[in-house]
């Protein structure tokens, strides 16, 4: 259980931010009026007014909208939801923290191309967690709770269903030779630095970035990256945008 925990330590998240049931979706003035956040220019709404025409939203294929399904504090997906094509990345030469770690097989192409990329700028990077299970989440949870008391529990971890990692698109990622902790460090470090400026090309969007946490409700997370394929992970990086806000964004306009 330790090693799980340890693994786990992304969803361990000290909820500064719940102060009130927070919804990555803020209307307009909330996100203005943040205290303490750097998104206070409010980067959502400036994108929304700019695209606000039917043409601008860009149309979903049926993979994008699978891939691009909102999770977060108020989005949970099904118990019983599993990823279809799970496979063991390792096989794809993918450097990671064990053997028995798994992704979507749709995404492997370009999380490879990622680590190559970056390992031809001279950062070898590493998965440290990947695929999660809803049973996984809920022990984890249910360990939490019996620890420190649900009102805690809620502070340091998410719920069973609410964790991006279920998805099998999501992945925590650190440098092989990082000196000092796996995950706060790796933000500041040269291979840190480099994926939070190239994940895009990829397809990889960081979902916590710095300043945004009372909008997420998690603190940052520069180890913590998203697939939604390179067309949508352009716009949120370009346009300097928080993903879940983007992607409720995407969702209303494509029930249309
Ligand atoms: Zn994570």
């Amino acid at each position: 259980m330790k090693r799980l925990l340890v693994g786990l330590i992304c969803v361990s998240v000290p909820f500064l931010a719940l102060y009130g049931a927070v919804s990555c979706f803020f209307p307009k003035e909330s996100v203005k009026n943040t205290p303490g956040s750097d998104y206070k220019e409010n980067t959502y709404d400036i994108y929304v007014n700019n695209h606000s025409d039917e043409e601008d939203v860009p149309a979903l294929s049926a993979i994008e909208k699978q891939l691009l399904v909102v999770v977060d504090r108020d989005h949970a997906l099904a118990a019983d939801f599993e990823p279809p094509d799970l496979v063991n990345i390792t096989d794809f030469g993918i450097r990671a923290r064990d053997k028995s770690m798994q992704l979507r097989r749709v995404i492997i192409q370009d999380l490879k191309a990622m680590f190559d990329a970056a390992e031809i700028a001279g950062h070898k990077l590493m998965v440290f967690s990947a695929y999660r299970s809803y049973k996984t989440q809920e022990q984890v949870y249910n360990y939490w709770v019996n620890t420190l008391g649900q009102e805690e529990a809620d502070r340091s971890s998410a719920r069973p269903g609410h964790s991006e990692h279920q998805l099998g698109t999501t992945v925590d990622v650190t440098a092989l030779d990082l000196e000092g902790d796996v995950f706060n460090d790796f933000g500041s470090s040269e291979a840190g630095i480099w994926m939070a400026e190239n994940a895009y090309k990829y397809g990889f969007v960081m979902s916590y970035p710095e300043g945004s946490e009372l909008l997420t409700g998690y603190k940052y997370e520069p180890w913590h990256f998203r697939y939604v394929g390179k067309k949508v992970a352009k716009a949120i990086f370009e346009n300097n945008l928080i993903p879940c806000n983007y992607l409720l964004f995407l969702a209303t306009k494509n029930k249309k």
